[in-house]
């Protein structure tokens, strides 16, 4: 069931996503070779937990951590680990909060130094086919339209896009209805409607689509064991366009 959130609803996942935002602005100051991904994590946890949050994914589905984090050719749902990062990794972070009963669920994708410049090319795709995805993301739209942009600027720039992820309403529950697929057809599926709140979240790889589920339950990797990106933003349905309640300026700004 979709749900219709209410203006001061919104203003509370807006919050709960600037400070997911805030968490990965944090994270980013300290990402750099040598550092284990566990250091990030606990970084993260004093981080929302002391501006009065509860990390959302902690205990989600049994996930033992407070950030997903994934190196390379790891997608999503990578396990925090005494892996220690290397210069040219790039390592996805996705972090969600809890706060005032709603949920904030936001992903950036960083680079360790200096990566190849066809990894480098990963993450702009990545990030602009998000945005062409947001600028479908208006009431009247369909879902269908938001998977088409993406999909159609990663496999455009020669890339390919997870089918078995995708993103989600979201609200009190981290995933509500909606599904938001990074794939699909113009002019298809759930209509977008005013006060929707929904995460827009494209996982594209450098190789090919296909993924494998690794067996410690959560990290999902590509396949070819080529590297995958993924960046998400939380937003608002209005009318005239997408109310975008995730920030990637304070976190631009933190690793610039
Ligand atoms: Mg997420
Ligand atoms: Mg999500």
């Amino acid at each position: 069931m979709v749900t219709i959130k209410t203006e001061e609803e919104i203003e509370l996942l807006r919050e709960n996503n600037l400070l997911v935002s805030a968490t990965l602005a944090e994270v980013g100051k300290h990402i750099a070779p040598g550092v284990t991904t566990l250091e990030l994590d606990a970084i993260a946890e004093e981080f929302i937990r002391s501006h009065g949050a509860v990390p959302g994914f902690l205990g989600y589905g049994g996930f033992p951590n407070t950030l997903c984090i994934s190196v390379n050719e790891q997608i999503v749902h990578g396990i925090p680990s005494s892996y220690a990062l290397k210069e040219g990794d790039i390592v996805s972070v996705d972090c969600g909060t809890v706060m005032k009963g709603f949920y904030g669920d936001s992903a950036y994708t960083f680079a360790v130094g200096n990566v190849d410049p066809q990894v480098a090319k990963l993450l702009q795709v990545t990030k602009e086919a998000l945005y062409k995805g947001v600028a479908q993301a208006k009431a009247g739209n369909r879902v269908g339209d938001i998977a088409a942009a993406v999909q159609g600027h990663a496999e455009a720039n020669g890339f390919s896009v997870v089918r078995e992820l995708v993103g989600h309403g979201l609200g009190r529950d981290m995933h509500e209805d909606p599904e938001v697929p990074n794939y699909g057809m113009r002019g298809r599926g759930p209509l977008l409607k005013e006060g929707m709140v929904i995460c827009i979240e494209p996982m594209i790889n450098l190789g090919r689509k296909h993924v494998v589920f690794e067996e410690d339950g959560w990290t999902v990797r590509t396949a070819d064991r080529k590297p995958s990106a993924h960046f998400e933003f939380a937003v608002a349905i209005r009318k005239g366009g997408a109310d975008v309640l995730t920030d990637f300026g304070i976190i631009e700004k933190a690793i610039s």
